[in-house]
C-alpha cells in the first residue's frame, strides 16, 4: 500500500504544522510519499513565501532594494528550523539565493521555486525522510507539457525503502532550466508522484476538511462533499469552485488513482474522495453534490425570423467571436434566436465592435446584450434521468423571487446552470444550499 501525500502551504506555515505534518504521517506508514509547497500564511495577516520570492524578483527587476523582503523569507525559514530543532544548515542555503540575486544570476521561475526547495529540504531533515529534488525528476518539453514517461521513470529510480519528500511546483526544462507550474502547481507535482509510483491513493491535504458544497463565503458552514467524480470535479471547477489545480486530475484520472482532499488541522474528518465513479450514493435522495458560480458575464442575444430554417446563422456569429479570440462559456437557444453567455472582461474591449461585425455579417432583427449577470452551477451526478429534478430547482429559486434569466443543461445531465442577475447570485446558492443539500 502507497499513499502518496500532498501538503499546502497552510500546512507548511510555521513550527506547529510541521508537528501536524509528522503525526499525520506517522499514523498510517503506507504514508511514505510527502510532496510540499512553500510556507503559507499563519494568518489573514501574512504572507506567503512565494508571494515575497515574486515581490523580491520584481524588486531586482526595477533595481529596488530587496533586503527587508529578503530577510522576510530569511528569519521565516530559520524560525521554523529553529523551533522545530532540526540540525540543517539553512543559512547557507539562504545566502545562496541571496548571492544569485545579487549577481542577477537566477530566473524567475528559480527564485519562486526556493520556496518548495527550502520546505522540502526542512521537512526531510525534521522527518528524517529523504529529499528527492523535483528538478532530478520533473522533466518538461519545450512547449511547456511534462514528459511524463521520463519524468516517472526518473522517479521511480530514486526511491528506496525509506520515506521521501519532494518540493512541489517545479521541474526543469530539457537544458536544465528550472521551470515552475503556474500558481498553485505543487498539487501537479504531487498528482504526478502519485502517478510514477502507481499510488493507492494521492492524498491533498489542505486547510478545510474537503471540497465544501458551496462557497463559506456565501453559505454559512456549508458541509463538505464526501464523494465527487472526476466529471463532476471539472464541471465544479469550470463553474467557479477553487478546488485543485485544473492540471492535477490528469495524471491520476489516467492511472485511475483516486484523490482525498483532507485537513491537516482535523485529520480525524474524512475530506472529500474524488474517483472516476462511486458503487452507491451515500444519501440516494441528495441529487446535487456541490453549487456554485460566477458573477459579471455578458450575455449578447439575437434574434431572426426564420432563423431555424436559415442555414449557418450560428456559425456566423460564432465566426464573429472568434474573430476576436472571444471564448463563449455558453450558448442557449430559442426557435428563432440565440445567445451567447461570456465574461465581461473578456468582451468588454471590443463589444461594440462585434456587436457591428454581427449587424453586419448576421443581419439580426434584434439584437442586446445584458450585462450583470451571474452564472450559477447545479453539479450532481444523481442528477441524471432523474424526473423532476429542474422543476424542483426552479420552483425553489421561483418562491424566492429570484428572477432567471438563461437555462442550461450540458447534454450528460451533470448540471443545471442558470444565469440571474448578479444582485441575485448570493441569494440564489442559497436557496439551492438550503433546499436541496443540507
Ligand atoms: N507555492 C506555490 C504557490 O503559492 C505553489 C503551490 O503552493 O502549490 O502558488
Amino acid at each position: 500500500m502507497l499513499k502518496v501525500t500532498k501538503f499546502g502551504g497552510s500546512s507548511m506555515a510555521d513550527a506547529g504544522q510541521y508537528r501536524k505534518v509528522r503525526s499525520i504521517l506517522e499514523a498510517d506508514p503506507a504514508r511514505k510519499v510527502v510532496i510540499v509547497s512553500a510556507a503559507g500564511k499563519r494568518d489573514k495577516k501574512d504572507h506567503k513565501i512565494t508571494d515575497l520570492l515574486y515581490l523580491t524578483y520584481a524588486h531586482t527587476q526595477y533595481g529596488v532594494d530587496y533586503s527587508r523582503i529578503f530577510d522576510m523569507i530569511y528569519d521565516r525559514h530559520i524560525q521554523i528550523r529553529d523551533d522545530l530543532g532540526v540540525d540543517l544548515n539553512m543559512e547557507r542555503e539562504l545566502k545562496d539565493i541571496r548571492v544569485r540575486l545579487d549577481e542577477k544570476s537566477i530566473s524567475q521561475d528559480e527564485l519562486v521555486s526556493r520556496g518548495e526547495y527550502l520546505s522540502a529540504k526542512l521537512m526531510a531533515a525534521f522527518l528524517d525522510f529523504e529529499f528527492v529534488d523535483a528538478a532530478d525528476w520533473i522533466r518538461f518539453n519545450l512547449d511547456g507539457s511534462v514528459d511524463r514517461e521520463t519524468s516517472y521513470e526518473l522517479l521511480r529510480r530514486r526511491v528506496g525503502k525509506k520515506g521521501i519528500v519532494i518540493p512541489g511546483f517545479y521541474g526543469v526544462m530539457p537544458d536544465g532550466h528550472i521551470r515552475t507550474f503556474s500558481r498553485g502547481g505543487s498539487d501537479i507535482t504531487g498528482a504526478l508522484a502519485a502517478a510514477a509510483l502507481d499510488a493507492d491513493v494521492y492524498e491533498n491535504w489542505t486547510d478545510v476538511s474537503g471540497i465544501l458544497m458551496a462557497d463559506p463565503r456565501i453559505v454559512e458552514n456549508p458541509q463538505a462533499i464526501p464523494q465527487v467524480t472526476y466529471d463532476e470535479l471539472r464541471e465544479l471547477s469550470y463553474s467557479g469552485a477553487q478546488v485543485l489545480h485544473e492540471g492535477t486530475i490528469f495524471p491520476v484520472r489516467e492511472k485511475n488513482i483516486p484523490v482525498n482532499i483532507r485537513n491537516t488541522n482535523a485529520p480525524m474528518d474524512p475530506g472529500t474522495m474524488i474517483q472516476e465513479s462511486f458503487d452507491s450514493p451515500i444519501d440516494p435522495d441528495r441529487f446535487i453534490t456541490g453549487i456554485t458560480g460566477k458573477k459579471n458575464f455578458s450575455i449578447i442575444s439575437m434574434s431572426k425570423r426564420g432563423m431555424s430554417n436559415e442555414v449557418g446563422v450560428l456559425r456566423k456569429l460564432l465566426t464573429v467571436l472568434e474573430r476576436h479570440n472571444i471564448s463563449i462559456d455558453y450558448a442557449p437557444n430559442g426557435i428563432d434566436n440565440v445567445s451567447v453567455v461570456m465574461p465581461t472582461e473578456s468582451i468588454e474591449p471590443c463589444l461594440y465592435q462585434i456587436l457591428d461585425e454581427i449587424k453586419r455579417d448576421v443581419n439580426p432583427d434584434t439584437l442586446d446584450v445584458h450585462d450583470q449577470i451571474a452564472v450559477v452551477a447545479a453539479v450532481g451526478r444523481h442528477m441524471a434521468y432523474r424526473p423532476g429534478i429542474s422543476g424542483k430547482i426552479f420552483a425553489a429559486l421561483g418562491k424566492a423571487g429570484i428572477n432567471i434569466r438563461m437555462i442550461n443543461q450540458g447534454p450528460d445531465e451533470l448540471n443545471i446552470i442558470f444565469g440571474v442577475d448578479n444582485k441575485d447570485f448570493e441569494a440564489a446558492i442559497r436557496v439551492l444550499y438550503n433546499s436541496f443539500a443540507k
